[in-house]
């Protein structure tokens, strides 16, 4: 699989082996939220400050079950169809989903009706067909912000600088509970290039606080740079691969291009 990813990810410099037995989740998890607390601890904040959104998309129903039966409660994806095949698969468990991918307007549906939580906002399209959708179903949704803090093309979420303007947007959407942002940083080894795009998101939600004391909350961080999100202030971690082992594909495959 090494020549799928591109040479510098910092990704790339850790293979995941494949939890198979509820036994190698619960390590797995206890792992991760040990080096979760302790990059806490390195940074002076709480580690119950701190949240693990184990990430589950490409993992089949059948180890999603010995995920759940080692202590997960929640379960992130990124693609909507995925995530509602699996929360009527898993219907049967208390699990909270989070939709944590760029969503279409057309599948605000699904979104209203199983998800728990949506990390991925970035438009008043969007927020509108989510709020009009939920408030026919009675419910409210937890959302995060998405920004696009490496100024990369490729990827999804507003400019730092569109945030102010868009949060103004979002008090007409009554079922929506704004908590806070979430940001991908750029892939590359250079670590001062990918805590640079965490220390953005930690500025673009500080000045927000400002204006509205509810919007506490940052989503950053995954397998291969959890650690510095913390350093920066990250209040939720989305971590697949280090709880469910390395996925085959590289993560182009999972964040289609394009807006
Ligand atoms: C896949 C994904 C993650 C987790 O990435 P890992 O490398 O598996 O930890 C986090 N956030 C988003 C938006 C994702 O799609």
């Amino acid at each position: 699989m090494g020549p799928l990813y591109p040479a510098d990810t910092l990704t790339l410099m850790t293979s995941y082996p494949p939890a198979q037995t509820v036994g190698e989740f619960a390590a797995n998890l206890a792992a991760v939220r040990a080096r979760i607390d302790a990059a806490a601890t390195r940074a002076g904040r709480a580690p119950s400050d701190v949240r693990l959104l184990p990430v589950s998309k490409t993992v089949p129903q059948d180890r999603l079950r010995l995920a759940v039966a080692a202590g997960c409660t929640e379960l992130g994806e990124n693609k909507v169809q995925e995530a509602k095949r699996k929360s009527e698969e898993l219907a049967d468990l208390a699990v909270a989903w989070a939709v944590i991918g760029h969503l279409q307007t057309n599948k605000a549906k699904d979104v209203a009706a199983f998800a728990a939580e949506f990390q991925a906002l970035d438009s008043v399209r969007v927020a509108e067909a989510l709020d009009r959708r939920l408030q026919a179903a009675g419910r409210g949704l937890d959302v995060y912000v998405q920004v696009n803090t490496s100024a990369e093309e490729s990827k999804y979420g507003l400019s730092p600088g569109a945030v102010p303007d868009f949060l103004r947007e979002l008090p007409a959407f009554a079922s929506l509970r704004v908590r806070g942002f979430m940001t991908l940083a750029e892939f590359s080894a250079d670590e001062a290039r990918v805590r640079k795009c965490f220390r953005v998101l930690r500025r673009v939600r500080d000045r927000a606080l400002d204006v509205d004391s509810g919007l506490t909350e940052l989503s950053m961080g995954m397998s291969g740079d959890y650690e510095i999100a913390i350093e920066e202030g990250a209040t939720c971690v989305r971590v697949g691969q280090a709880i469910f082992g390395s996925r085959s594909l590289p993560d182009s495959h999972y964040w289609p291009t394009g807006g």
